[in-house]
Parts: structure tokens; sequence; C-alpha cells
């Protein structure tokens, strides 16, 4: 029997090994926090309701979640927020039409531009909408829009339209809680992997507790945290340098319990360089919080940063006043993630200046495969991409087995 070790266990490295243990592997799963799931978080928030500090929104064409989560009997909950019509009101608000209008011309723009910004420009909008769209491309993707490929126009974090969203019902993260107990003793918690000794018989994984011993390793840990690994002998060659240069974007939300909920909504700021939005429950009935979703590093620090929820909090409230927010201070979570040690940013970006290079990430180094949302190339940054990436590298490992 071949003998694998999963470094993380986020939905990445948890698919790879639930799949290599269907392949008839013997898995080990290292974990460096005290938890799995990693970028998927869901929290208790009052009231019995639940809020997903990372990863939300479950989009078109999630086969992968949606045949895991019929697996385990976890239902998907419709949210209703209006996700692709985001749309500001007030002073900034743009018609529904207006902006279709101004997405159009701009997915015109697209094929041939040099970037997200380049394309915008190209579109010759209204300045209003023009920065209206340079702020909702870059908060989707936490990353400065002159600094995004064209490419990215077209992902459905960017796009404009009608499209339903769900989440899981209880929390997206039930489904890594499912998959881990399944797994069983195989998962280690608070197991960070520290130095990886590997040759093309084998590897050896050291953490603080011991060392395992194994024939292959998947790597779905992201690339801040992977850098700190040592790695005997140092990896060379294009799948190291592409794992090297990955950019991560920057993405903060704000949870404020309401005392009324109020029905699903989408609302832009153009100004506060966020959107925020109210939505269904698991029963169908509005869900008593309101998120504020902000992205790029320069807008979460206007926000007030990762500390304190004050401003933006403040913000919030001058925003959304067709909202009855809760006024007590305890009532607000923030939640940031370019301050958590095992990721420093929320997904990967297209960057220009640092691109994906999506076929050098999804390749092996020897007995290593990599896994994670930055090597699943179109599905990058995103659940469904962690999923099918963990998939991909355990066919990798099982095909070389059976070699
Ligand atoms: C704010 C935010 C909003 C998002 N919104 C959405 C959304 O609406 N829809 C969507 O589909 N996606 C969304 N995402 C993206 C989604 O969360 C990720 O694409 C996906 O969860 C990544 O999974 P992963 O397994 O690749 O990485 P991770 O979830 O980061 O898992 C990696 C694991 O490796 C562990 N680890 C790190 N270093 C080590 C080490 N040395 N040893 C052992 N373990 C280690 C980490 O603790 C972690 O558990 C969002 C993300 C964020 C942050």
């Amino acid at each position: 029997m071949t003998r694998v070790v999963v470094l993380g266990a986020g939905f990445a490295g948890l698919a790879a090994a639930d799949a290599l243990r269907a392949g008839g592997a013997e898995v080990t799963v290292l974990e460096a926090r005290e938890r799995v799931g990693g970028r998927v978080w869901s929290v208790p928030f009052g009231d019995g309701a639940v809020v997903e500090r990372g990863a939300e929104f479950i989009l078109p064409g999630y086969e992968v979640m949606e045949e895991l989560a019929a697996r385990f009997g976890i239902a998907l909950v419709r949210k209703g927020t209006p996700y692709g019509r985001r749309v500001p009101t007030g002073e900034e608000a743009v018609t529904q039409a207006e902006l279709e209008a101004a997405f159009a011309r701009v997915a015109a723009a697209a094929a041939d531009a040099a970037s997200a910004g380049a394309a915008i420009a190209a579109a010759e909008l209204e300045p209003r909408l023009a920065t209206l769209l340079r702020t909702r491309v870059a908060i989707s993707n936490g990353h400065p829009v002159d600094d995004l490929e064209a490419s990215v126009l077209a992902e459905s974090a960017s796009t404009f339209g009608d499209f339903e969203n769900w989440t899981l019902a209880g929390g997206n993260m039930r489904l890594a809680e499912a998959l881990a107990t399944e797994l069983g003793a195989a998962v280690h918690l608070g197991a960070a992997a520290r130095r990886v000794r590997w040759s093309p018989d084998g590897v050896s994984v050291a953490t603080d507790v011991g060392e395992v011993e194994a024939e292959a390793a998947v790597i779905a840990v992201p690339t801040l945290p992977l850098a700190a690994i040592e790695f005997d002998p140092p990896l060379a060659g294009a799948t190291a340098e592409a794992l090297r240069v990955v950019r991560c974007g920057q993405n903060s939300k704000l949870f404020v319990r309401l005392r009324s909920p109020a029905p699903p909504s989408a609302i832009m700021s153009v100004a506060g360089h966020y959107w925020s939005y109210t939505q269904l429950g698991a029963g169908g009935e509005p869900a008593p919080f309101v998120v504020g979703y902000t992205g790029t590093r320069e807008a979460i620090e206007a926000l007030g940063g990762s500390e304190d929820p004050e401003r933006w909090l403040a913000a919030l409230r001058a925003h959304r006043t067709d909202l009855d927010l809760d006024p007590d201070p305890a009532a607000a979570l923030l939640s940031s993630w370019h301050d958590d040690p095992w990721v420093g940013g929320a997904y990967s970006a297209r960057s220009l200046s640092a691109p994906i290079r999506d076929a050098e990430l999804a390749q092996p180094i020897g007995p290593l495969h990599f896994a994670g949302e930055h090597t699943a190339g179109a599905w990058h940054g995103l659940m469904e991409g962690a999923l099918r990436s963990g998939r991909r590298a355990a066919a990798q490992v099982l095909g070389r087995g059976a070699g």
C-alpha cells in the first residue's frame, strides 16, 4: 500500500486525502492549526446564526463541492444575495441597466487589453461608471486593478448578472469536518510541517511532535507558509519558481448583527471601497446580520486595519441606513487574513507582475505533489478549485504508484 503524507487540512488537503484513501493509499494528514478547514471557517454569531469568516459563496459550477455535500447529507442553503448585481445607492447610485451596459463594453474590450484596468479604460465609460467597475474588480480580487490580468473580468467573482449562490447549512466548514471525521486518526492537528526531506524514493516530514515517513507527499499549504518550510534538498525548477511568485490578494470582512433581519441585498460603497450584503438563513428567512467585504491592502488599512472595527462600522452605519444595525460593539466581528500566519492573505490573484503559472503549479517535483486553490487553474481562488486541486494531486500520486 502506498503511504502518502498530506500537508494541510484545508479543502485541498482533505479532498486529496479522501481521494487517496479511496484509491487504496495509507494517508497521514498534518495540519498546523487546531482545526480543519483552513480558509473555510464558520463561526456562531448570535441567535443560532453562523457566519463565514472566510469562504462563503458556492457559485454555479461547484460540482465537486455539491457532490461532497450530498455524500455527507449536508444541505445547500440558497442565500438569495444578488451577488452579480451589486449596485451603489444614494449619491453614488447607478441603474442596473447602466451597469449592465458598462460590463458589456468592458467585456468586449478585455480581449485586447493588457490589464483589467486597461480594459475598463478602453471601454471609455463615464468616469463614475469606470470608477465603480475598477472598485468592484479590485475588491473581488483583493488586488489593484491595474496589476490584474484582463481575464479576471470573465471570472465569476467579477462578472455582472443574475446567478444563484448558496452556502452549506450550518456553515461551509461542516464539509471539512465531515471529511476529517471520516479520515479519523489519520488527521493530526497542531502538527505544522517544519522540514521536508525528500528523494526520488520517498519523503520524511518533520513536525514539532515527530516525523512522518511516506513514499509521496501532497503539499496543500498556501505559498506563504510553504516558503517557511525547509526543504532538503531545496525545491528548484519551474514548479518551485511558480510557487515562489504566487501573489495573494487581501480581503477582510465585517459582520454586524441586525436588530431586525433584512431581506437579501447587495450594495456597493464605491467611496468606502467595500460592498455589503444581507442574505437568507437556512429556513429561507432573512438572516439577522449584514456582511461588509473589502479588498486590497490599501482599502483594508483605510477602513481601520485588522484590529479595530470602529472605523468600518461607522462607515457601514452611515451607508446602510436601510438596515437596523445592533449598536452593541460586541455585535460586530472583524475577520482578516493577511495577518494569519498559516495563509498570509485571502486567495491567489492573477497579478500581471507575478502571473499565476497554472501549468507549472500542477507539476510535481519528484515525490512532492502540489495542491491548493493557487494550483487550480481556472478555478483558482475558490473552494471548488481547492477541492479539484486536491483530487488532481491525488490522481497524480496514485498514477505514480501504479507506474
Ligand atoms: C475572506 C475570504 C473570502 C472568500 N470567499 C470565497 C467564496 O465566497 N467562495 C469561494 O469559493 N472561495 C472563497 N474564498 C477562497 C477559499 O477560502 C479558498 O480558495 C480555499 O478555502 C482554499 O483552500 P486550500 O485548501 O487551498 O487552502 P487553505 O484553506 O488555506 O488550507 C491550507 C491549510 O494548510 C495549513 N497549513 C499551512 N501551513 C502549514 C504547515 N507548515 N504544516 C501543516 N499545515 C499547514 C493551514 O493551516 C490550512 O488549514 C475566500 C477566502 C477568503 C480568505
